[in-house]
């Protein structure tokens, strides 16, 4: 992409790791995207280049093995991959929300154990907060942590763990008895260490097939049943019970900024393809770039794909500079998703027909976008965390 989502003042290094990813995703990812999708087969090969090139590391501090590259970095990194298949950002975004929870709140103990493992991509992080009856209104966890002699022990039933089967590091938010007012106090994050694979993979703990979903191929998103799942105490994340909901909307806020990056980078693909196909594609004598109503298409979504990248490298940036970024992140989350899901609609309206068949990258574009809608918090919680941002900042003072 020569023109669009530029971003201005990154550094060498930043530049140098960027053109790495771009050179690997055109060459590795692109060409057999299509095919992994449709066989939901696992990148397994992808994921190995991606371990040869340090990105399971990427933001894991140098003391730790990793590369200690910002949120920025990750993200432009991010928005590469999606660009070329998004179930491959899929992998490494639930590791680097485990792996950013442990740095930041992480005990010294838990952070040599297992950030040095993480960078290598030996250790793979997912995480859980989802369940059947529960998504949006996180607060409301039922899955419970009982106190005992020796440790806690875990029933309950978790949902959409993107990563469930191939990792074997979970940071699972479940309820703990604090006896605190407020529900969100009472939540606690234990780090499960398990086998990959599904099946009672533990005493007390079953990872149940992956489940079938209409895109996001190849990435394995499964259920975690907890029966009687005995776990240490050392495994609190921070060591602390009560602090588990602050971790993870910690984790969640560098999450949208991700999930933001996601829809950038198939918002550009989808211009990509639209932008080219309406080149060759024909009609009534001329090209359909020709025509005025889809050059008027190719301008809206370029400056959507514009506008779009510049708000979350916005987002990146602030939490980078050690800011709250709650606003920022909820704002580019919320614009990236809904126009990734515009432009993509747009792309698949110029391929005509052909936008239908299988054998066009932008059928599974059109499959990828309304994921984005979701994932990391709605468009509706997206506008309940801005509007009370905005309403904390802007208070009146009549
Ligand atoms: C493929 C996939 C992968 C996922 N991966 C993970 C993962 O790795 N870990 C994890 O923990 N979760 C994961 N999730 C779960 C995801 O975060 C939730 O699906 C999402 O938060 C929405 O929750 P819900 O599905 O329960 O919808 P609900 O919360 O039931 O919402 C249903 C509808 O009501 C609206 N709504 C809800 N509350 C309000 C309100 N107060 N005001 C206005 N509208 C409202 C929502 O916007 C939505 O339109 C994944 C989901 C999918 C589909």
């Amino acid at each position: 992409m020569a023109r669009l989502a530029q971003t201005a003042g990154l550094t060498d290094i930043q530049e140098e790791i960027l053109a790495t990813v771009r050179t690997f995703v055109d060459k590795e990812i692109i060409p057999h995207a299509q095919t992994l999708e449709h066989g939901d087969t696992y990148p397994a090969d992808i994921v190995d280049g991606m371990k040869e090139m340090g990105l399971f590391g990427l933001t894991i501090p140098e003391e730790f093995g990793g590369l200690g590259e910002s949120l920025l970095t990750y993200a432009l990194v991010v928005e590469q991959i999606a660009r070329g298949w998004m179930s491959v950002s899929g992998v490494i975004n639930t590791h680097f929300i485990v792996a950013h929870m442990l740095k930041q709140h992480g005990t010294p103990e838990q952070k040599q154990k297992y950030l040095p493992r993480m960078a290598a991509g030996e250790v793979r992080g997912s995480f859980s907060m989802s369940e059947p009856e529960l998504g949006s209104d996180v607060a409301a966890i039922r899955t419970k942590a009982v106190k005992g002699s020796n440790g806690y022990t875990i029933n309950g039933q978790k949902m959409w763990l993107t990563n469930g089967g191939t990792s074997n590091l979970t940071a699972v938010l479940v309820r703990t008895d604090e006896g605190a007012e407020k529900p969100h106090q009472n939540l606690t994050t234990f780090l499960v260490e398990k086998p990959e694979g599904y099946g009672e993979v533990l005493p007390g703990l079953t990872i149940p097939g992956k489940i079938d979903k209409m895109g996001y191929k190849g990435v394995d998103t499964t259920e975690m049943v907890f029966d009687g799942f005995e776990i240490a105490e050392e495994q609190i994340l921070g060591g602390q019970s009560g602090q588990g909901f602050r971790h993870m909307m910690d984790g969640v806020e560098v999450g949208r900024v991700n999930v933001a990056a996601r829809a950038c980078g198939i918002a550009i693909r989808a211009f990509e393809l639209a932008i080219e196909y309406s080149q060759q594609r024909k009609t009534f004598g001329k090209t359909i770039a020709e025509h005025q109503a889809i050059a008027f298409k190719l301008a809206e979504m370029a400056t959507k794909v514009e506008a779009a990248h510049l708000m979350m490298v916005n987002a990146a940036r602030l939490k980078d500079s050690g800011q709250r970024n709650d606003v920022e992140a909820g704002m580019a989350k919320l614009l990236a998703s809904e126009y990734c899901a515009e432009v993509t609609q747009e792309a698949f309206r110029i391929h005509g027909g052909y936008g239908y068949s299988k054998e066009y990258e932008i059928e599974r574009l059109m499959r990828e976008a309304p994921f984005l809608l979701i994932g990391e918090g709605t468009s509706e919680i997206q506008k309940t965390i801005i509007s009370r941002g905005l309403l904390r900042d802007y208070q009146s003072r009549g």
